[in-house]
């Protein structure tokens, strides 16, 4: 017996995870054209035109200098911090981070702290004793200092305080870390996320990541930031180097989609669903 019901529990947030459509429809010529699996890693015989052409268009969405996508979310999370910092560096992290994120950072080696959740204060004074007393018994400076925060936080739904824990990295010379699972594609008036949502400058977040599995209704996830970080993490990513490349039809699922929410597919299924969230956005200013 088939049951009609309505589903409150997942992430397809805009609706392209739906079994029919025009980024269906492509997703399935593409996976005729290349087929389901890459069997290499990028850095071997797995690198594909597809996934140049993703990582082209996702830092171009985002209005970053580079991009790197990667098979799955919470492996973007949990390989690459491990890549970003280690021994001798401090992790600046929200209580209520996801799991991946938590994982990642355990992964890394670094000495972690946890701030209260979106909590300006809690957060500077771990900054202030950070500078003030540098690592614990030879009080040297922190290699380096990253802050880790998710856009949407995935437990709560609270939009991160971004102009003010941008503020604080700056001010304290630290390194800030965004996840951006749940807002991109779903927050500000672009759909480009927190930093747009905010009206803030890509630029002012060092690491942009992000993933596929909501917004977009597909898989995998992606790192975003200046040429120089994406050039490093394509070499010593555990995630770059030894996993399997994303599969084609589901990096075509992304294009299409994320093409829509930019108004460059020739419809105006996009721009409806950003005229929605524009009013959604208005109202809770309210
Ligand atoms: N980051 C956050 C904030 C998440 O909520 C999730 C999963 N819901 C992930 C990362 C992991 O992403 P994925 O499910 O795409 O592997």
């Amino acid at each position: 017996m088939i049951k009609n019901v309505i589903n409150m529990g997942s992430y397809n947030y805009l609706g392209y995870g739906q079994n029919t459509g025009p980024v269906n429809d492509a997703a399935a010529e593409v996976l005729s054209q290349y087929g389901a699996g890459v069997c290499s890693t990028r850095q071997e015989m797995g690198n594909l035109d597809k996934h140049e052409e993703l990582e082209r268009l996702v830092a171009r969405f985002l209005g970053v200098e580079s991009a790197m996508a990667y098979g799955m979310g919470f492996a973007t999370n949990s390989m690459n911090i491990p890549a970003l910092v280690g021994k001798g560096c401090l992790i600046l992290s929200d209580e209520l981070n996801h799991a991946s994120l938590v994982l990642g950072a355990r992964l890394s080696g670094a000495t972690i702290r946890i701030f209260k959740h979106n909590n300006m204060q809690s957060l500077e004074k771990l900054l202030k004793d950070a500078i003030v007393y540098g690592q614990p018994r030879t009080h040297r400076p922190w290699k380096k200092i990253l802050i880790l925060v998710e856009g949407i936080f995935s437990m709560e739904g609270s939009i991160v305080r971004l102009p003010e824990v941008i503020a604080l990295k700056k001010k304290y010379k630290s390194y800030l870390y965004l996840d951006e699972a749940h807002s991109i594609g779903a927050l500000g008036p672009t759909g480009r996320g927190a930093v747009d949502y905010f009206g803030l400058n890509p630029e002012d977040v060092d690491v942009m990541m992000g993933t596929f599995t909501k917004s977009f209704g597909s898989a995998g996830g992606y790192i975003g930031g200046k040429k120089e970080l994406i050039d490093y993490l394509r070499v010593h990513s555990h995630s770059a180097v030894y996993a399997t490349s994303p599969s084609p039809p589901v990096v075509q699922q992304i294009i299409t989609s994320m093409k829509c929410i930019m108004g460059e597919d020739g419809t105006t299924i996009g721009l409806g669903q950003m005229m929605a969230f524009d009013l959604l956005t208005i109202l809770e200013r309210l």
